[in-house]
C-alpha cells in the first residue's frame, strides 16, 4: 500500500467547515436563520483555533465550532463577529448550546490540546470526509435539523 502524504492544513480546514455547516443544517445555531445555498455562514470557532501546530487540533475540534451568520440581521454584524467580541456571553452560550460535559471536557482540550502529528491529521481528514458523505446521504433521506456526530475523530 502506498503511504499517502497528510493533506494541506487549508484542506482539511475546507472540510472541516463544510462538515459543521451540513451538522448545524446550513443555519446560523445563534439567530436559526438558514444559509444553504448562500454566502454568509461560517464554522465559528469557540476557542481561538490559533496558527501554531499544538492548536490545530483545536482548530479541527468538532465540539470547537457552530455555524454562525456573518452578516448583519441576526445581530449587528451577524452572530459570528458579535459572539467573538462578546467572549463571556459566548462562553455561556455554548455551554448552553453543547451541554455542561461537553463544554467541561472542551475546556480541558483548549489548555492542553492533543499534538498534531501527520497521521493525527490524515486520521481527522478522513473522519471528515466519511462524515459528510454520511450526512449528506441523511439529509437526501429527508433528516432535518442539527445532525448527532461524534464529539472527536
Ligand atoms: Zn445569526
Amino acid at each position: 500500500m502506498t503511504k499517502r502524504s497528510p493533506p494541506k492544513r487549508a484542506t482539511v480546514s475546507s472540510w472541516f467547515s463544510r462538515v459543521i455547516r451540513e451538522r448545524d443544517e446550513y443555519r446560523c445555531q445563534v439567530c436559526g436563520r438558514s444559509f444553504r445555498g448562500l454566502k454568509g455562514l461560517s464554522a465559528s470557532h469557540h476557542v481561538p483555533q490559533g496558527g501554531r501546530g499544538a492548536l490545530l487540533a483545536l482548530a479541527w475540534d468538532l465540539d470547537n465550532a457552530t455555524a454562525k451568520c456573518d452578516v448583519p440581521g441576526g445581530y449587528p454584524r451577524g452572530c459570528h463577529a458579535w459572539m467573538d467580541a462578546h467572549p463571556l456571553h459566548h462562553a455561556e452560550w455554548i455551554r448552553d448550546h453543547i451541554g455542561e460535559e461537553r463544554y467541561q471536557a472542551l475546556k480541558v482540550r483548549s489548555v492542553a490540546p492533543p499534538k498534531m502529528t501527520p497521521e493525527l491529521k490524515m486520521n481527522i481528514y478522513e473522519h471528515l470526509k466519511s462524515e459528510l458523505k454520511r450526512m449528506e446521504a441523511l439529509r437526501r433521506d429527508g433528516v432535518t435539523g442539527t445532525l448527532t456526530m461524534e464529539a472527536n475523530w
